[in-house]
């Protein structure tokens, strides 16, 4: 026991003397300069095919074997990192669906047109990144080696560049907002034979690119959660695989490194603390791609790729982003997290509880429900803190409560009609299945005479409590429950 304790102690005075090491630094000398990368899936269908984006753990039906060759790029060069890949001599065996994936998919139809929801998309999140969108912009092939695409290349469209985002410490640079067609998933791999599936192959992604002028890990830390607000405000895909973030690190004294796959924000400090170390305590360093591991720390992928990959995509036309197209989005603009959070605190809603509403996404049934007209204050901590109770106290599921549910309940109080207490209970019952209009009639709020009158037949009764105000005020209440407010019930005892 003692052992552990002692164990856990010197973690901690470890983890102490880690962190304090890093506030001590001083990344100015050390010539830190990093940048983010961030691709984020969109929540439409695929960008060049109406297939579905969506992913599947059935046995696909659709079966293809490949292999891969290095192709020359614009210059005539071909790329390092597709030089390595073809030393390699890999099979790929492609799976596929006949009925969510199409010829484009497998390479054996060319692209249709752009997904116009993917593009709208794209320009909603350069506009809140203050970008400067391209009246007319190209689809390029970007070159991809690892088989993930079954065409060699990855489509790619830059919309917008030059933006910014503001962080504590100042203005970063936003370089480009790109968007692009998502990889094929790697369902396994051996020595010499990669297996990929197509459904994730074409889903939309967008690009965004900072220029390398995050100069602390913190501030990198702050850029990459500013980033998620402003896409989370947009039609993106939620959940484990929809994000990834890549960082680029280089020092002074070192050379360009990018570290693929940061999946935990929290991280991303510690990443780039890494990063620094190994920086300094390697002599020679080449410039290359890095992949995260679960510690934090990062390992060799690949050689960092040179400037032949990309090339204009021939069987596609030049697309114009028109003033009027740009207008359209720019009037349905969404507003971000922070400015909701504002708001619900301008209605007198605290800061808590408005953070909750915003990020469990119940803005639209607050909105919903401030058309009963009820305070919303109550509303915010009906949906709030009052669902969370009837879960916790009584165990409820409260999935199944509706917008009218909440409606009727909170009308109800509005009509005076039941007591504030009352719309826990109510609403419990609901949960429970109750009808809600059984559930609100049996907590009908009782008249003055009819709280005197139960009160009267307590004491009737329990004859014992005539002098003891507190047990009366006890036993009242509990019959009472819900159906009075406790006020009224104290005026009455004191009154007796
Ligand atoms: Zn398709």
């Amino acid at each position: 026991m003692s052992k552990g304790k002692h164990k856990a102690k010197t973690q901690e005075a470890k983890h102490e003397t880690q962190e304090e090491k890093a506030q001590g630094k001083d990344y100015e000398k050390i010539g830190l300069k990093a940048g983010l990368e961030i691709h984020q899936q969109l929540n439409t269908h695929k960008l060049f095919c109406d297939c579905p984006s969506e992913l599947r753990d059935d046995k696909p039906d659709v079966i293809r074997e490949r292999y891969q060759h290095a192709v020359a790029g614009e210059e005539g060069k071909i790329d390092i990192a597709a030089e390595y890949e073809q030393e390699r001599k890999r099979k790929f065996i492609y799976e596929a669906y006949s009925d969510t994936t199409c010829l484009i998919e497998l390479d054996e139809e060319p692209p249709h047109e752009l997904n116009e929801d993917a593009l709208k998309i794209a320009i909603q999140i350069s506009l809140l990144l203050n970008a400067k969108i391209l009246p007319t912009t190209q689809v390029m092939r970007k070159t991809v080696v690892d088989g993930s695409n079954t065409s060699g290349f990855q489509r790619t469209l830059l919309i917008a560049q030059d933006g910014y985002i503001e962080t504590q410490e100042g203005k970063v640079g936003i370089t480009s907002i790109a968007l692009e067609e998502d990889a094929a998933r790697i369902i396994s791999k051996e020595k010499n034979q990669v297996t990929y599936r197509l459904d994730r192959l074409g889903i939309p992604l967008i690009e965004i690119t900072t220029e390398p002028e995050i100069r602390n890990p913190e501030q990198a830390k702050e850029v990459a959660f500013q980033l998620g607000e402003i896409l989370r405000a947009c039609n993106v895909k939620r959940g484990i695989g929809t994000i990834r973030q890549d960082v680029n690190v280089s020092i002074k004294s070192g050379t360009r490194i990018e570290i693929k796959g940061v999946q935990d924000l929290r991280l991303m400090s510690k990443i780039i603390e890494n990063e620094i170390e190994r920086q300094q305590k390697t002599k020679k360093l080449e410039p290359e791609v890095r992949k995260v591991l679960e510690t934090g720390k990062t390992e060799f992928l690949r050689p960092l790729p040179g400037k032949a990959r990309m090339y204009p995509e021939t069987d596609l036309p030049l697309i114009h982003i028109t003033r009027e197209l740009i207008n359209e989005v720019k009037s349905k603009l969404p507003k971000l997290r922070q400015e909701h959070r504002d708001e619900l605190e301008k209605l007198g809603i605290n800061k808590e509880i408005a953070q909750q509403i915003v990020k469990e996404n119940q803005l639209a049934l607050f909105n919903e429900l401030l058309k009963t007209k009820a305070n919303a204050g109550l509303i915010a901590k009906t949906i709030t803190l009052t669902t969370k109770n009837i879960k916790a106290h009584y165990k409820v599921s409260t999935e199944n409560l509706k917008v009218g549910d909440y409606k009727q309940v909170l009308e109800a109080f509005q009509q005076n009609k039941i007591t504030k207490d009352a719309i826990e209970y109510i609403l419990t019952d609901i949960a429970k299945g109750m009808k809600p209009e059984k559930a609100i009639t049996s907590y009908k709020a009782l008249s003055k005479t009819e709280i005197e009158n139960t009160i009267k037949s307590i004491l009737k009764n329990n004859p014992q409590i005539k002098n003891n105000s507190k047990a009366l005020m006890g036993a009242a209440m509990q019959k009472l429950k819900g159906k009075a407010d406790g006020k009224i019930i104290a005026e009455i005892v004191m009154g007796l």
